[in-house]
């Protein structure tokens, strides 16, 4: 297993740590966390601020050649890269083989396009005798922090915006999940200058905290919780950083009297709980019209308690267990503290599985109320809440009323009002009769808690960049 980081174009071992990165199948060891030295940290951003000036002026076309590459050798080794994240994650390895590795590999060919074709407003002359243009310029450092829940695909949306744009790169993937990560900086280390990408480990509080507070640091991209955007926010306010916060969600869902019965079910059991709900836009909060509540409640539960999640098979499983035991222990407590209220009923799940893993049952929450823990607060675990509600203008309030602003979806069988509650939802991202779906097209980000700045896209070239304009006197 490759457990070297990547610092100014030489993998280092970092030094082991009581921290364990565990099989979340099993609970075992898989290996005692290496963790960077301040030393490292600080060599690591040096390599960065020496390749910048380098990589900066390098042509479009040939930033683009070296993300192909590095895209063709993730796909050329798809199922190493799966094995790995599996293991390190407990994901079944078809998700991550089918869904999560091609994913990756789309995302640096995308943005490798991208580079070769931004556009902006036209060069002229919007004053007598002076020429303007608007050039499109690199930021400089860029410390990139990711989850756990994604880890392989996290590093693809924070490293190829960045790379394409011109940047180089700090990654720090998350202490729980740095394997993908490593696997990926030693192709890097074959494919790109020296410098250009370092990748470190380590937990939030000793080299997160190091390099968001680094003087060398030009930017930070972290996806992680509310409170850590908090402190990246904090520490930037020093140096006048900029910042790109992918921070939580609770997506709701409304689903009208009109919907497709079949078809919301099949989404939910599908969208909320992919990757055991550990995904800031699973469909987790469900609003549901008077007419189509008891029915909808009921072929949830019976399509939820068909989710295979601890087959000795992993072929056959649909969901990972929670990441840790303490992630599972804290989705349990939220649970159990639901259980507790009157109105409630836990109509399937609602225990810990699976022996010495980190497994939750996959859980349906009826008759919850907008002012309830379980509607109000991220749970990051397999368990949805559903709540009843009269009109669609209440259905639109309770689902803005959150601290949130991330991913959120409507079900109707009428596109006018589909339409409507789409222009009033303030998410970042609303579906239509579907949930979940991302293109390395469109933009993916927040309002409100849950951060601000763009993955994918244009959009994200553009927040790994800067407009600069140049104003010429004839
Ligand atoms: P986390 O905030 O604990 O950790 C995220 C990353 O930040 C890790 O690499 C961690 O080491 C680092 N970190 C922690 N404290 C830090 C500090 N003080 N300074 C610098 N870095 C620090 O979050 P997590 O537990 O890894 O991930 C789960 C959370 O992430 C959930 O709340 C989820 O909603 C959110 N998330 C959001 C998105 C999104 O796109 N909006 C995607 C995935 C996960």
């Amino acid at each position: 297993m490759q457990t070297k980081m990547l610092i100014g174009g030489a993998q280092e071992a970092g030094t082991e740590t009581e921290e364990q990165v565990l099989n979340p199948r099993t609970g075992k060891l898989i290996l005692a966390m290496p963790e960077a030295d301040l030393d490292q940290v600080n060599r690591a951003v040096a390599a960065a601020r020496a390749a910048f000036p380098g990589w900066a002026r390098t042509a479009p076309g040939e930033r683009s050649a070296k993300l192909l590459a590095l895209a063709d050798a993730i796909e050329a080794r798809a199922e190493e890269f799966a094995k790995l994240e599996s293991l390190n994650c407990g994901k079944p390895i078809n998700e991550v083989l089918n869904e999560e590795v091609p994913a990756v590999v789309d995302c640096f060919r995308f943005f490798a396009g991208a580079v070769r074709n931004m556009q902006g407003p036209v060069a002229g002359e919007y004053m007598a005798g002076h020429t303007s243009m608007i050039r499109r310029d690199p930021i400089g450092v860029v410390a990139s922090i990711a989850p756990w829940n994604y880890p392989m695909m996290m590093m693809a949306w924070k490293l190829a915006p960045a790379l394409a744009g011109g940047n180089t790169v700090v990654m720090k993937p998350s202490e729980q999940t740095p394997l993908t990560a490593l696997l990926m900086a030693e192709i890097i280390a074959g494919l790109f200058p020296e410098g250009v990408v370092n990748v470190i480990v380590g937990q939030g509080a000793s080299v997160g905290n190091a390099l968001i507070n680094h003087p060398e640091v030009d930017m930070v991209s972290i996806t992680g919780d509310v409170a850590t955007g908090k402190k990246v926010l904090q520490a930037a306010s020093k140096s006048v950083k900029r910042t790109h916060l992918e921070l939580g969600g609770k997506a709701p869902v409304i689903v009208m009297d009109d919907a497709d019965l079949g078809r919301v079910v099949e989404g939910l059991r599908a969208f909320g709980y992919y990757n055991a709900g550990q995904d800031c836009t699973a469909a987790c909060r469900i609003y549901a019209g008077p007419k189509i509540y008891d029915n909808l409640v009921a072929d949830l539960t019976g399509a939820v308690s068909s989710i295979v999640f601890d087959n000795a098979d992993d072929t056959l499983n649909e969901i990972p267990p929670l990441i840790s035991q303490r992630q599972r222990d804290r989705v349990a407590s939220f649970v159990q503290r639901a259980s507790e209220l009157k109105h409630i009923e836990i109509t399937t799940g609602g225990e810990l599985a699976g022996g010495s893993g980190f497994y939750y049952q996959p859980t349906v929450v009826a008759g919850a109320l907008q002012s309830d823990e379980i509607v109000q607060r991220e749970v990051f675990g397999p368990v949805v809440s559903v709540t009843r509600f009269d009109d669609a203008d209440t259905a639109v309030a309770w689902a803005n009323d959150s601290q949130y602003g991330l991913a959120s979806s409507v079900w109707t069988g009428d596109i006018g009002r589909a339409l409507d509650i789409s222009a009033r939802l303030q998410y970042g991202c609303t579906w239509v009769n579907t949930h979940f779906m991302l293109v390395n097209e469109m933009p993916h980000g927040g309002l409100k808690q849950s951060g601000y700045g763009k993955d994918l896209s244009m959009y994200a070239l553009e927040d790994y960049t800067v407009a600069r304009h140049v104003m010429i006197a004839h």
